[in-house]
């Protein structure tokens, strides 16, 4: 349920609300706007009724029922848009940000010339797998903490913030120690137990989208980040499974477009995931951008024929530095956060 305060309410008012939201065995969170506040209470029990009867209490303007499953995630509880800042580079706020670097890091040098050249190509953060997620157990799986290391020094060195993937819940302190943004791949979208953990730590997380996932699952996975405690949770689309075989997934540029209407969390877009094919980076890039996209995810290596993952759908450095050029204003919009 959301309960408008209205605009002239009193603390005491909407303390009033909050204390009987919590007596009837709900969670109360509570918005604070510009204007008004608003309150939604998220819980499940036979007690609906009791918040409804809030329609009188002093200062309640309305109380109406939540429509999607996923409440706090829903642009109905929280209606402009959430901004997550990542050491200072702010996603969802108006300004395309780019995070681009290799799928994973093979070596110091690979990572750190990738680093200095997406830089100066005006990328904002830098990505780069350290745990990989590999469909054969034979293909290469990452350095591991070696890798946590290398994406420091080039973060340190180029002030790229660094997003990497935590597979893992035995991972996620370690990730944690090294990387601002913490990434829950593909094939972890619906890893309940790591998103729980992860919800505690507060830390922004990057939550891919799962290749088979409905855009109802999605959000659903996100609501569980919120839930546990953590807001700062930025949506990828990165392509779905479908019956086409000419690209390696179907990138949902209507998800992005639908997902910015039901939430007011930042998306996105993964166009190396989503194509599969290093030609349609560029154009995908801006198709997503049209569609909404606050960003975007690249991957970017030196070399792509000598990657251990993705070279396919690998940009090289100029590659890179060409889309950029490409992809015009980074000014998207104004945006009136939450
Ligand atoms: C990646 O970003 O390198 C990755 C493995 O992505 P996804 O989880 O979308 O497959
Ligand atoms: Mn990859």
């Amino acid at each position: 349920m959301i309960i408008n305060m209205s605009s002239l309410a009193t603390e005491k008012e909407i303390d009033h609300v909050i204390e009987r939201i919590k007596e009837c065995g709900y969670q109360a969170h509570v918005i604070h706007g510009a204007e008004r506040t608003v309150i939604g209470a998220v819980g499940n029990n036979d007690r609906r009724g009791e918040l409804e009867a809030l329609r009188a209490a002093p200062g309640v303007e309305e109380v109406i029922p939540i429509a999607h499953p996923f409440k706090l995630v829903s642009r109905q509880l929280r209606p402009r848009p959430t901004v997550v800042n990542v050491a200072g580079v702010r996603i969802g706020g108006g300004d395309l940000v780019v995070m681009a670097g290799p799928c994973s890091v093979e070596s110091r040098d690979q990572l750190l010339e990738t680093a200095r050249s997406v830089k100066s190509a005006g990328a904002d953060m830098l990505r780069g797998g350290a745990y990989k997620p590999r469909t054969s157990p034979y293909d290469f799986q990452g350095l591991g903490v070696e890798a946590l290391r290398f994406l420091k020094e080039a973060s340190e060195e180029t002030s790229l913030p660094i997003v990497t993937e935590v597979m893992s819940e035995a991972d996620v302190e370690v990730v944690a120690e090294y990387a601002d943004m913490l990434q829950v791949g593909a094939r972890n979208m619906q890893n309940f137990s790591l998103l729980r953990k992860l919800a505690r730590f507060k830390r922004p997380i990057l939550l891919k989208r799962g290749p088979s996932a409905t855009i109802k699952e999605w959000l659903l996975a996100a609501e569980y980040l919120l839930a546990g405690g953590n807001p700062n949770v930025v949506l990828c689309e990165r392509g779905i499974k479908t019956f086409e075989t000419a690209t390696r997934n179907t990138l949902d540029l209507a998800a992005i477009a639908l997902v910015k209407e039901l939430s007011h969390l930042p998306v996105i877009a993964d166009p190396s995931h989503g194509t599969g094919l290093r030609s349609l980076i560029r154009p995908m890039s801006k198709a997503a951008v049209a569609a909404g996209a606050d960003g975007l995810m690249v991957e970017v290596h030196p070399c792509p024929e000598r990657a251990l993952s993705d070279g396919p759908q690998s940009l090289d450095l100029s590659g890179f530095a060409e889309m950029m050029q490409d992809l015009g204003p980074r000014r998207l919009r104004e945006v009136k956060a939450a």
